[in-house]
């Protein structure tokens, strides 16, 4: 068992770690008050060669993402950034998350036509699935629906919290066809920047914190699809467990979001003459073991992917990401209990990092995570994409 980085892991953690410290770390706040995509970060993306992380090395990308290669590679670099920036760190994400739906979903004409666009002129992707309500509804019944017309399909709804909706030129977005059952009839689609019909809602992102990855909402009205936009057939998304290959993508963020904090208490303790109080050191003590216990278990979830158990793989990435969000709320708690108010000013990375990690960790649903394991090991049916 060998537990070394790869040296193109170990350049990939360091390209980044150097690229969030210099560059993302000084813009964090500006895109926190514009909560607009963080454009600059995304252009040391493109300019790095870091767009094209989850696409297949066939068309020039680095074979990462579950169903890569080197599945660990992207999480390396969403976790170094999400370490500085936690918005930055999903855009990184949804951009490397579209990317890879493209490349194993699509044809090999429809890989060709999106994703030379990414690794040549460093187009954006993204994916959006989630709807206003839908979390009562389950996540493959959609309201946006999907009627068939000759040579496509017309598309009508509302999308909400479309990370990179502001910038994205490639929409990957989910519809329910019509007159088909929910996980039968759900249509992954690609729209275009641009496209007829597709309008951003104005004002339809101010949260209280992640405001740098801009998830704006999107209206489709009458906006018409050709077959050849249309990822897969209708259901393959909940069919191949596509939502499971996306598990450790949130976990690395989550866990970077934690390595953030760490490094600013670590920072900060000493100055405020604290290093030396047995309590600070026992939270800090019990914050690093939280995260280094999370680290493994992305890592090694990593790698079961790269052997391609999936079963296993798509369990221990739930397990990863419940470890992850159970270890960011608890950095959180120990972190403020040590760290006091004066570490807190509104403008303060501290105060971003806790605005972005409470939100952020909302994503996913922890108690379905920890439930589905439990179905597993108790002979249940279980479902591995069961997130909200
Ligand atoms: C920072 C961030 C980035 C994200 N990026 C993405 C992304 O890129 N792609 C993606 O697919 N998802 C994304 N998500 C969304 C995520 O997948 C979940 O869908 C979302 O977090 C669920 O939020 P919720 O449970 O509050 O929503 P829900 O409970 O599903 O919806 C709540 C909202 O819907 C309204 N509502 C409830 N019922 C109805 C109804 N019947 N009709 C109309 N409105 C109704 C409520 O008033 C409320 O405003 C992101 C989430 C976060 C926090």
């Amino acid at each position: 068992m060998d537990f070394q980085f790869t040296p193109k892991q170990r350049e990939i953690y360091e390209l980044v770690g150097a690229l969030a410290k210099e560059k993302f770390a000084p813009r964090a706040a500006k895109y926190d008050v514009l909560a607009t995509s963080p454009v600059e970060n995304l252009q040391d993306f493109r300019d790095n060669g870091l767009l094209k992380l989850t696409i297949s090395e066939d068309l020039g990308g680095m074979g990462s993402g579950a169903m890569g290669r080197d599945p660990v590679l992207y999480l390396l670099a969403i976790e170094q950034t999400a370490r500085v920036d936690m918005s930055t760190a999903q855009c990184l994400h949804i951009h490397s998350h579209g990317s890879h739906l493209i490349d194993h979903v699509g044809t090999q004409e429809q890989r060709e036509h999106f994703l030379l666009k990414v690794v040549e002129d460093g187009a954006l992707c993204n994916a959006t699935g989630s709807e206003p309500g839908r979390t009562s509804r389950g996540q493959y019944n959609l309201t946006t629906s999907a009627e068939r017309v000759d040579g496509g399909y017309v598309i009508n709804g509302l999308k909400n919290y479309a990370t990179l909706g502001d910038v994205a030129d490639f929409n990957i977005m989910f519809a329910g066809v019509v007159h088909k059952a929910p996980s039968m009839g759900h249509l992954m689609i690609v729209v275009p920047k641009g496209t007829p019909g597709l309008s951003l809602v104005p004002d339809s992102w101010n949260p209280m914190g992640m405001r740098g990855a801009a998830s704006p909402s999107f209206k489709l009205e009458n906006v018409f699809v050709p077959d050849d936009h249309v990822l897969g057939e209708p259901g393959v998304y909940p069919r191949e467990r596509w939502q499971a290959k996306f598990h450790l993508g949130f976990a690395a963020q989550y866990l970077g979001g934690a390595e953030g904090i760490f490094d600013i208490l670590t920072d900060y303790l000493p100055k405020r003459g604290t290093a030396g109080d047995s309590y600070a050191q026992l939270r800090v003590g019990e914050i690093r073991i939280g995260i280094d216990s999370v680290r493994w278990l992305i890592y090694r979830a990593a790698w079961l992917w790269s052997r391609g158990e999936i079963q296993q793989a798509e369990l221990l990435s739930l397990e990863a990401k419940h470890r992850a969000i159970d270890n960011a709320v608890m950095t959180m708690d120990k972190a403020a209990q040590v760290a006091g108010s004066s570490a807190f000013w509104a403008d303060s990375a501290m105060a971003r990092f806790f605005r972005d990690m409470r939100i952020h960790t909302l994503h996913e649903n922890l108690d379905k995570t920890a439930a589905t394991i439990g179905k597993f090991y108790l002979g249940q049916e279980f479902d591995t994409t069961a997130r909200l």
